[in-house]
């Protein structure tokens, strides 16, 4: 479920990048910027977001151009908080993706705990050590009847005792048989407070007991008030910065913290620098992100991967009820990564809400396929059972076409179905399915159990169709082949890069052929891709390029029909934010195999497997397809070279 990060408008898919930082970019095409894009990407704003005071201009690259048209559009925050009971009347803060960011100098000050308060020896038999204070008040404990404990007493009553959370108990001496303390001992445990045998002090020595408790409640109060306001800044910050990508559909966000902080943007595949700050910032935001978040790992650790998610609709962590995420914004899942030298490396996949999400056929219209896609997921969608698996490479939209499609088949079916799915985590509801979660796990292996786990309990809670994320390990392949061959429709995504390959794949996670080589069983396998769509404003007609090398191919390839309808990308216009290409359209192909495919494919004679699916079964390539929405003007010509090689070369298969 990796690569869900999309969004829909008006017909077109923007997506993004990458999965996971450690895979991507293995397996798609490397995006090369063009001159264009790159000074686009960097060139300062004329109309700069009025920089913080505190910080210099050259410390802040301005922001994208466009940011401040779209900031006047933005009325994201308007989502309630479900606040905890005690946060019941918080209002959320009002940030705009305009909101001054902080930088600070120094925020990994340390204020350290007091120390040589006292100036007695170490003993930590005597009383008035530091070394015994310090003893009795380690590991948090605290005194509870101090007057900022949790079982406060008089002053008088201070003069003659103190009671500490872990039991031990400090009577002066002489007052050993005073009524107050015999009644503070009654009342003690009344309350069922553990109070041990008295310790007998003097009565200097419990002023000192006391004093050094003041001591520590004041240090403490001082470093969580001044943790508590930085950390309020920087969760600022951090819903700044995603506000400032949620309004230009941003899909992921790149910090990289080395010796300064630079903020990347990813929009339709590409990356541009969206801010430069100090390392400090850096430092600080990254932390503040990883405390925002729902779920972690653990604690915070620089030099480990750790991966976190937020949702949208809860507030952040630790904000007090008071700040939320843009309403756009379902989720986040952040990535953070160590890298050399001590940089810090952090990926924030932003997760749009849907508003196509209703729809049927027309929402995977929407992704860009073709009649002829539609029909195949028609007819794979009225199968009763088998295995459907839909593949592709990083941050190819193939998740999101399966929720697409699941969604059309709970529509076609008037609901009245039982859809399960199993999904980490499941991003975009499914109208009508029983989407069920995988507890979350810190470690791969331990997600994985999870994982199959939740996918055992999908199978036993009856289901007609059973839509399982990703298959990514044997246990999880094994559930979903039991779910095929006990009469379920199963459907899942896995990281192939070809339609065939996700048989090979298969084979590799260690399933066995005889669950592979039948076809009603392995009833559909499909790879997507998506192209970024040239820019109608200012793509260029190829039959006025006549000797670009690429329009020679396309002429080589389909003649002089090749040059109708034809199109090189732009130098970019105002439309298409001077890129030449906008929004992205996915392209499939699909394999329906039979028996003798199946056989040839497992038998290792993929090429021969190739070619009879596309003489004898008909299949259409993924060039084939690319191909249609090349001569419909939508793809310029080298964007199809790009995915499926060149034109004049035969078919990759
Ligand atoms: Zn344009």
């Amino acid at each position: 479920m990796d690569e869900l990060n999309q969004q829909v408008n008006n017909g077109t898919v923007s997506e993004t990048g990458q999965e996971s930082v450690s895979d991507a970019s293995v397996l798609a095409p490397p995006v090369i910027p063009t001159p264009n894009e790159q000074n686009n990407s960097v060139e300062p704003a004329s109309e700069p977001v009025a920089p913080e005071p505190s910080f210099s201009q050259s410390d802040i690259l301005a922001p994208r151009q466009n940011l401040s048209d779209a900031l006047s559009t933005l009325q994201d925050f308007s989502n309630t908080p479900q606040p905890q009971p005690q946060e019941q009347n918080v209002q959320p803060e009002e940030i705009t993706a305009d909101t001054k960011l902080t930088v600070e100098e120094n925020p990994q000050a340390e204020q350290s705990a007091p120390s040589q308060l006292y100036s007695y020896e170490n003993d930590p038999n005597d009383h008035s050590s530091v070394r015994f204070l310090k003893d009795l008040y380690d590991n948090g404990n605290e005194c509870m009847t101090s007057p900022a404990g949790s079982f406060p007493v008089n002053e008088e009553t201070r003069k003659l005792l103190a009671l500490f959370a872990n039991g031990r108990f400090f009577v002066v001496g002489e007052s050993r048989y005073d009524g107050r303390v015999l009644g503070f001992e009654y009342l003690a445990k009344k309350r069922r407070l553990q109070i041990g045998d008295p310790e007998y002090v003097t009565a200097a020595e419990l002023t000192g007991i006391y004093t050094y408790a003041d001591q520590i409640h004041t240090a403490t109060d001082a470093i969580s008030t001044e943790e508590a306001q930085r950390q309020t800044r920087m969760q600022r910050d951090f819903v700044t910065v995603i506000s400032r990508a949620a309004i230009n559909h941003v899909s992921d966000i790149h910090i990289v913290v080395a010796d300064h902080t630079t903020v990347m943007f990813r929009v339709n595949g590409l990356m541009q620098t969206e801010m430069e700050y100090n390392k400090e910032w850096g430092e600080s935001f990254v932390r503040a992100a990883f405390a925002s978040s729902d779920i972690s790992d653990s604690n915070y650790a620089q030099n480990e991967y750790q991966a976190a998610q937020k949702l949208g609709r809860t507030p952040l962590r630790g904000s007090g009820g008071r700040l939320v995420l843009p309403k756009s914004v379902l989720g986040l899942r952040l990535q953070f990564n160590p890298i050399a030298f001590g940089t810090r490396y952090v990926v924030i996949r932003l997760l749009y809400a849907d508003e196509n999400s209703a729809m049927g056929d027309e929402a995977l219209e929407s992704l860009g396929f073709t009649q002829y896609d539609i029909n195949q997921f028609r007819y794979l969608r009225s199968l009763p059972t088998g295995i459907v698996i839909v593949s592709g490479p990083t941050g190819s939209g193939k998740s999101t076409t399966l929720q697409r499609n699941m969604i059309a088949m709970l529509k076609e079916r008037n609901y009245e179905t039982n859809l399960i799915t199993v999904e980490d985590p499941p991003e975009y509801p499914i109208p009508g399915a029983r989407q069920m979660p995988v507890t979350n796990a810190g470690i791969e292996e331990a997600k994985d159990r999870e994982f199959t786990k939740a996918l055992a309990a999908a199978l036993r809670s009856d289901p007609d169709s059973l839509m399982i994320g990703e298959i990514r390990t044997l246990s999880a392949a094994d559930l979903a082949f039991r779910g095929a061959l006990s009469g379920h429709n199963v459907w899942s995504t896995l990281h192939a890069n070809t339609a065939s390959a996700v048989l090979l794949r298969l084979k590799d996670i260690g399933v066995e052929d005889f669950k592979l080589q039948d076809p009603s069983i392995m009833r559909g396998m499909l790879a997507q891709r998506l192209f970024r769509k040239v820019c109608p404003h200012c793509r260029v007609a190829t039959k006025t390029q006549l000797n670009h090398p690429a329009v020679q191919r396309l002429r080589e390839a389909y003649g002089d029909v090749g040059l109708e309808n034809t199109y090189l990308r732009g130098a970019g216009c105002e439309e298409c934010d001077f890129r030449g290409v906008s929004g992205r359209s996915a392209v499939a192909e699909f394999i329906l195999p039979d028996t003798t495919f199946l056989d040839l494919m497992l038998k290792g004679e993929t090429q021969k497997a190739m070619n009879y699916w596309v003489t004898d079964l008909h299949g259409r390539t993924l060039k084939e397809g690319a191909v249609e929405h090349m001569f419909k003007g939508e793809f310029d010509i080298e964007e199809v070279e790009r995915w499926c090689g060149l034109l004049n070369q035969p078919n990759l298969i």
